[in-house]
């Protein structure tokens, strides 16, 4: 992927972003960009929204409450969005926000908490992931922001899975075999992939899961890894053999 731009800060806005339309920054990002960088009038940042693409931009006042700025040119347009949901079963706190980072800079485009029989944590800040989403964004360049979906019950989240897309199980007790031949037969088809708690999924759990017609358990290799290695794990060899890497 070339780096164009590569030295800007790159700051995630609501606004649209149209040639010709300033943007107005709010006072956290203003703070951020007069104050903690230590920005001026003329200097150059990239700004996205997660539609139209990203844009460079100038600073046209740099005042410390609000950073207004001019839209110079569009530097990448806005790639399709990944189909890709992403579920598991919320961990606690740094871990958590290190399964969201790992999520976006992944390509994931539904993150989707899942409570499950062992989940160790029930409420969440969904504020919190929502932000944690657009910094990875920001930081590694992604320009499709996943949607962070409100937590949901396993129960409640199979009685509305859509019948059309395959849910692919990380599940340790299934053959210990590659993943890659059974990922290569869901080329093409919707994907959803989900990854059990740190306690696994329960007995009940896994047996109602594997029972279900379009859930396709892979093995993740021969050693149990940890939720949050799991998810990275499941999602490099899903993008590499029927995803985005190729
Ligand atoms: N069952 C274990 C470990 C759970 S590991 C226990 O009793 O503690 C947490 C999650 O990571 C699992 O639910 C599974 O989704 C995923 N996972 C871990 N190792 C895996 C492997 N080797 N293959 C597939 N999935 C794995």
């Amino acid at each position: 992927m070339p780096r164009t731009h590569a030295n800007l800060p790159r700051l995630f806005v609501p606004s649209a972003l149209i040639a010709g339309t300033p943007v107005d920054l709010g006072k956290e990002q203003s703070l951020y960009l007069a104050a903690v960088l230590r920005k001026s009038v003329g200097d150059e940042v990239v700004l996205f929204n997660g539609r139209d693409g990203a844009w460079r931009a100038q600073m046209t006042s740099d005042s410390k409450r609000s950073v207004s700025l001019d839209l110079i040119e569009q530097i990448a347009a806005q790639p399709a969005a990944s189909d890709l949901w992403y579920g598991f079963a919320p961990l606690k706190s740094e871990r958590l926000d290190y399964v969201i980072q790992k999520a976006v800079e992944m390509g994931a485009g539904t993150i989707q908490p899942v409570l499950t029989q062992f989940t160790q944590v029930s409420r969440l800040k969904h504020e919190r992931l929502v932000a944690n989403a657009i910094e990875a964004a920001e930081q590694c360049e992604v320009l499709n922001v996943p949607v962070v979906a409100p937590e949901i019950s396993l129960s409640a989240l199979l009685e509305t899975w859509p019948s059309d897309r395959r849910l692919i199980l990380a599940d340790e007790g299934a053959a210990s075999a590659s993943p890659v031949e059974r990922l290569t037969q869901l080329a093409g088809e919707k994907l959803g992939i989900l990854i059990g708690p740190e306690g696994g999924f329960s007995d009940a759990e896994r047996t109602r899961l594997l029972a279900l017609p379009y859930v396709v358990p892979i093995s993740l290799g021969p050693r149990i890894l940890r939720a949050d290695t799991a998810a990275v794990a499941a999602l490099a060899v899903i993008q590499a053999t029927i995803g985005d890497w190729r």
